[in-house]
């Protein structure tokens, strides 16, 4: 490949590039009902769907171990990979996970990783169906897939959205990406020290919500027992702003949110303000939050204020673009995120 010409991936970005690759393939089998695309693969298993996740985490680009206890990261690998089955309306049932180990790692450190993968298992009735291990040069890879099912009709898909439908997410946002700057605070203040006292008092949530997240079984649950289908869903791997523009970009609609609607615990400000920096940003562009954002048709208002669920915007036609509304009713374009 010497004397070709040479792109930076940085031109495309992560989805650009996810485009490209994925472009060229056309479905072979009937069977594949939805390939790349969505949170899911959706498979056709006969009288339901086949649902299939995969997810890659690396050490040093999507965790830390100095400060991220391996427990929780086998718990967490395994929250991250169901929470694409959540995201299909489906339910989770098998998870296959590959590990590429270092020398650096121990058989007690394995031991730990996959406590945490067992009680994330039992906690969400998953089974460990298989995975890989391969030796790593440098840190811990954690390659996880999960795979799921759904009755066909309760299939949902990131592009069935419609104008005036509304915008509705569980949870909050912006506190686990807090977290992640505790951490790594704690981390700095800590460096060469003999005996590192990271200060951590005050701050469990946004460290819970980093260290230890949950997967939203309950609202997929919830869902079906008031007799809803949302429209579109999506899972908040990376933050609300990537989430809605792709929410967006495959029912091909606009979208209004409203800034004074989004979620933000208080936890989550008070962290903010101590370290002089955004919530809102947090909240837009902060990733890890595992919650679910979905639409529903105006008509189901009161069936989702009811399930607890905040309403934070609603479905445009798609030339309005994705904007966010300021309390003094100014109009910002919001913008693409992933990494570069
Ligand atoms: P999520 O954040 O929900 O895990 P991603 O943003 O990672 O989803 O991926 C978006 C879509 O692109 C998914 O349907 C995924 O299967 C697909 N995808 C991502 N990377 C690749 C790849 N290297 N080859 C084929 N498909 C990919
Ligand atoms: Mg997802």
């Amino acid at each position: 490949m010497k004397n070709e010409h040479r792109t930076e991936i940085a031109t495309l970005g992560e989805f650009g590039l996810i485009d490209r690759i994925c472009k060229p393939f056309v479905a072979r089998n009937p069977t594949t009902v939805e390939g790349c695309g969505d949170d899911a693969a959706v498979i056709d298993a006969g009288d339901r769907y086949l649902l299939l996740s995969t997810d890659l985490m690396l050490e040093g680009v999507d965790f830390d171990l100095t400060y991220f206890p391996l427990q929780h990261l086998g718990y967490k690998s395994v929250v991250r990979g169901i929470s694409d089955i959540l995201a299909m309306n489906g339910t989770p049932r098998q998870i296959m996970l590959s590990l590429g180990i270092s020398s650096r790692f121990s058989v007690e450190m394995i031991d730990a990783f996959y406590e945490g993968v067992r009680a994330a298992c039992e906690r969400y009735g998953t089974d460990l169906a298989g995975g890989d291990t391969n030796a790593s040069i440098n840190g811990l890879a954690i390659g996880i897939t999960a795979a799921g099912d759904v009755a066909k009709d309760r299939i949902v898909y990131r592009s069935g959205a419609q104008t005036t439908d509304l915008i509705c997410l569980t949870g909050d946002l912006g506190a686990a990406y807090m977290g992640l700057h505790l951490l790594e605070r704690e981390k700095r203040a800590c460096d060469g020290h003999p005996d590192p006292q990271p200060q951590f008092a005050g701050h469990e949530y946004i460290l819970q919500r980093q260290l230890r997240p949950e997967a939203r079984t309950d609202i997929v649950a919830a869902l079906a027992e008031n007799g809803i289908v949302p429209t579109s869903m999506i899972d908040l791997s990376d933050g609300l702003a990537s989430e809605i523009l792709h929410l967006c970009k495959r029912s091909d609609k606009g979208a209004r949110i409203y800034l004074n609607r989004l979620p933000i615990a208080k936890e989550t400000y008070a962290m903010a303000e101590e370290l002089n920096s955004d919530p809102v940003v947090a909240a837009l562009n902060g990733g890890d939050d595992h919650e679910l954002l979905f639409t529903v048709p105006l008509s189901k208002q009161d069936e989702i204020f009811g399930m607890g669920i905040d309403v934070i915007g609603h479905i445009t036609d798609a030339g309005t673009g994705a904007r966010l509304v300021t309390p003094d009713g100014q109009e910002i374009a919001i913008r693409a995120q992933g990494w570069k």
